[in-house]
Formats: structure tokens, C-alpha cells, sequence
């Protein structure tokens, strides 16, 4: 067998990436953490950080650098359904707030905290082979930009490549729970849009969008409509976007005496699990579970599974845990915490009207201070649908309604 350089290679530097890197190298590893593109640099994706996110920055002692990046916190998530809206914070005492970091800054954050913890970062550098020997990764083959081919190998790669992850398409996982694409969102950051601490959400039939507030004053306002109208509404995306503002006509005059300050930027994205772990390998992010982003939990469910990939591949490393078991744990932690917010948000992305019995509990929540808390945390991902939509929680709510 080829001789190990690295403990692990990180095929990927952003929100899953580097924390994964940082971590492994705070336990005193041999990391390599490579990436094809550098940093700073922004990436197709809006980036509210919920509560348990902004806990991981926290607990990384990355929290107070970008606080001082002057990114605003977010302390209210604002619910409106037409009728009326849900108000509540999102945190907890621990937690309380949000922030919507530019990814050119929080990534930016997270790669120089990797090398900062002793991972060896490599910028430019492009993977384009997973290398193998007898059916088992053992390293990674790739070259810098400009650069010949170098093999580097390693105990684990770790696959932090985002949904199109090339680490996955060379391994094959077990690919489940898929949805195909449900909604497609485009944003664009506003100036004179104040939201003065609020993730304001808006729901209505067929279209939903949300505003937060950003750094250098911004307003990031992104909208989304259903993935089967991206074909007709391709050729004007701007009009559709702006027009679906009309349904709620106080924001639209709001957004009428803002000014664009960027070009247009959006997607759609498939709804998948992997299995995240095999022979030599690993996946992290994306990379190992997707999911549509009406609901934001992408860089919290990065930033955990790196938490959770990291405690794995030490208990493999220092022979606590066989590699299968530790990291078998890792998948079903994973699944188990997700899967009712999966469902949760694979159902609204769909944009269709709340169901009759949904109707009923959110009028029930309206102005049920509690509940509306509850609400915004489950949005947030701090509390399981699960266990806001049981029966006994949704017994109390309507106890309290009379
Ligand atoms: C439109 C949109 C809006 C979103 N909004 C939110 C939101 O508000 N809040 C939220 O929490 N999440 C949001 N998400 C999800 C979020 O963007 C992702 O969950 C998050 O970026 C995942 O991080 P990652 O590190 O797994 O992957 P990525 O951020 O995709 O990073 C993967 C990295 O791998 C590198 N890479 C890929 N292939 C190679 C290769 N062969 N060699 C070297 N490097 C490679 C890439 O250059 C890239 O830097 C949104 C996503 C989209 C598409």
C-alpha cells in the first residue's frame, strides 16, 4: 500500500470542508484540505446561518470574528401568510440570533481558521481522480492551477465537494430518500431595504420569498417559484421576481424605493441522501445529503456533519471505533436529526397553499407568543417538526386558542 502522507485530504474548503480540516487538525492530524477555487470567493447560494449554525461558529471560537466583520444579527423571523403573521425568535438563551454572512466572508473565515488549526490549505488545486487500490481509496490524484499532476495520499478523503461532488460521483454511494428538483430561487442584494433585524418570510399560493439583512447595509431578497414554471419564467426573471412582490403590497412598495445592487443569481437543487462513508472514503455537506433551501439548514447541516464526521474518523484513527461502526454512527445521527426536516422542507417547497389542518394551527398560532417562538424555531432548525407538529404540541396550541 502506497505510504500515507496526510491522516486525511479534504476535497473541498467551504462550509463543510474547512470546518471538517479545522477540526482534524485541532486533534492533531495530518490534513490536507484542497480547493479549486480561492478565497475569498462567493459561491451560488444565499446564506442564512441559523441559530445551531451560528453555535457551531460559537463553540469553534469563530463567533466573535464575524461579529466584527459587521454582519447584523438577525433576532426575528416574521412569518407572513397574507391573513396575518407569525412573529417569533428563532434562538435560543444559549443561541438567540441568526446572521446572513457574505459567503465570500464566512468561507473566508472558515478556510483561515482550518489553516490556522494546522491543516495545510491548498487553493487552486483541482481534484480530477480519486486514486484506488484494491477497491479501497488511498488518496487523491490533482493538479494547481497551471500545474502538473501530483498524487497525494492519504488514510481518508474526505468528499466536501458540494452536491455535485466529484469525490461521490468516483465512489458510487447508496443514493435515498431522492426528490427531484421542487422549487427554483433567484436573489439579489438591495440597498434602502431595511430589515432592521428581521428574516422576513412571505408565503402565498405558488410563490414564496424572504429578506435579511447582510453585510455593507444590504438586503439579501430572495423569491422562489415552482421548479415546473422555471422554463417559462427563464426569459424574465426579473419581471417574475418583482411581480410576485404585488401580492403583498406593502413590501412591494418597500422594495420599489430600494436599488438593485447586484445582477441576479439562481438555482434549483435535487433532494438526496448518500451514504456518506465507504472504504477509504467519506462525504460531508452536500456532498452527502441535499436538500432544497426554502428552509436554509445547508451550512448548519455542513458545519454539524463536520462535527460529527471529525468525532468519527478520530475514534477510527486512534482505534477507539473500527472505521464502520464509528462512522455508521455518523450516518445514522445524521439521518435520524434531518429527516423530519427534510420532509418539512421538501413539503413547502412545493409552494402549494398549507393544507386545511395546517391553515387551522397556524391561525391558532397567530398571536400565541409561545407558539409563534415555537414556529420560528422549527423554521430555524432548532426544534424538530417533529416535535412541534405532535399531537400534544399541537393540542396545546389549540387548548390555548379556546
Ligand atoms: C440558491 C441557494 C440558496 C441557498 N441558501 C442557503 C441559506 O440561506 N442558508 C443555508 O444554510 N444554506 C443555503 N444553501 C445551501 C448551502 O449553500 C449549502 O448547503 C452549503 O454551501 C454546503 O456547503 P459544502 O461545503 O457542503 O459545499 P459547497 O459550498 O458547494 O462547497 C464545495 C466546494 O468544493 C469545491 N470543489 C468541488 N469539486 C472540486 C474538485 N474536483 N476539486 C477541488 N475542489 C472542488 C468547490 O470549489 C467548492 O468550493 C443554499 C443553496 C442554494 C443553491
Amino acid at each position: 500500500m502506497a505510504q500515507d502522507q496526510y491522516d486525511a485530504i479534504v476535497v473541498g474548503a467551504r462550509c463543510a470542508g474547512s470546518p471538517t480540516a479545522m477540526l482534524l487538525a485541532q486533534k492533531g492530524y495530518r490534513v490536507l484540505v484542497v480547493d479549486r477555487a480561492t478565497f475569498p470567493s462567493d459561491t451560488l447560494s444565499t446564506h442564512i446561518v441559523h441559530p445551531p449554525g451560528v453555535a457551531a461558529l460559537e463553540r469553534w471560537g469563530l463567533l466573535g470574528r464575524l461579529a466584527a466583520t459587521g454582519c447584523p444579527p438577525i433576532d426575528t423571523y416574521t412569518f407572513d401568510f397574507g391573513p396575518f403573521t407569525l412573529s417569533g425568535a428563532p434562538g435560543t438563551d444559549d443561541s438567540p440570533v441568526a446572521y446572513c454572512p457574505r459567503r465570500t466572508v464566512l468561507d473566508k473565515l472558515l478556510v483561515d481558521a482550518a489553516s490556522e488549526a494546522g491543516a495545510e490549505v491548498r487553493e487552486e488545486f483541482t481534484v480530477e481522480e480519486v486514486v484506488t487500490e484494491n477497491d479501497r481509496v488511498i488518496g487523491v490524484r490533482g493538479h494547481s492551477k497551471g500545474g502538473r499532476p501530483v498524487n497525494e495520499h492519504a488514510q481518508v478523503v474526505v468528499g466536501a465537494d458540494g452536491r455535485n461532488s466529484f469525490v461521490a460521483r468516483a465512489v458510487g454511494p447508496e443514493q435515498y430518500n431522492e426528490k427531484p428538483q421542487l422549487l427554483s430561487g433567484n436573489y439579489a442584494y438591495w440597498s434602502g431595504l431595511p430589515v432592521d433585524g428581521r428574516f422576513e418570510v412571505y408565503i402565498r399560493p405558488g410563490r414564496g420569498w424572504g429578506a435579511a439583512p447582510t453585510h455593507d447595509d444590504l438586503t439579501l431578497v430572495v423569491a422562489g417559484w415552482p421548479f415546473a414554471e422555471s422554463d417559462a419564467n427563464k426569459g424574465d426573471v426579473e419581471g417574475n421576481y418583482l411581480e410576485m412582490f404585488e401580492m403583498a403590497p406593502d413590501f412591494a412598495d418597500r422594495i420599489r424605493a430600494a436599488k438593485r445592487e447586484s445582477r441576479f443569481a439562481g438555482t434549483a437543487v435535487p433532494n438526496f441522501f448518500r451514504r456518506p462513508f465507504g472504504p477509504g472514503w467519506a462525504l460531508v455537506g452536500d456532498a452527502g445529503y441535499n436538500k432544497d433551501f426554502i428552509t436554509a439548514q445547508g451550512i448548519a447541516d455542513a458545519f454539524r456533519d463536520a462535527e460529527l464526521c471529525a468525532n468519527a474518523l478520530h475514534e477510527s484513527f486512534s482505534g477507539a471505533r473500527s472505521f464502520d461502526v464509528a462512522m455508521g454512527d455518523y450516518q445514522s445521527t445524521r439521518d435520524d436529526h434531518v429527516l423530519p426536516m427534510f420532509e418539512f422542507t421538501c413539503q413547502l417547497a412545493t409552494l402549494e397553499p398549507p393544507p386545511p389542518e395546517m391553515q387551522q394551527l397556524l391561525g391558532a398560532v397567530n398571536g400565541n407568543q409561545e407558539a409563534m417562538d415555537g414556529f420560528a424555531r422549527v423554521n430555524a432548525g432548532v426544534t424538530s417538526p417533529a416535535e412541534f407538529f405532535s399531537d400534544e404540541n399541537v393540542g396545546r396550541i389549540f387548548a390555548a386558542a379556546g
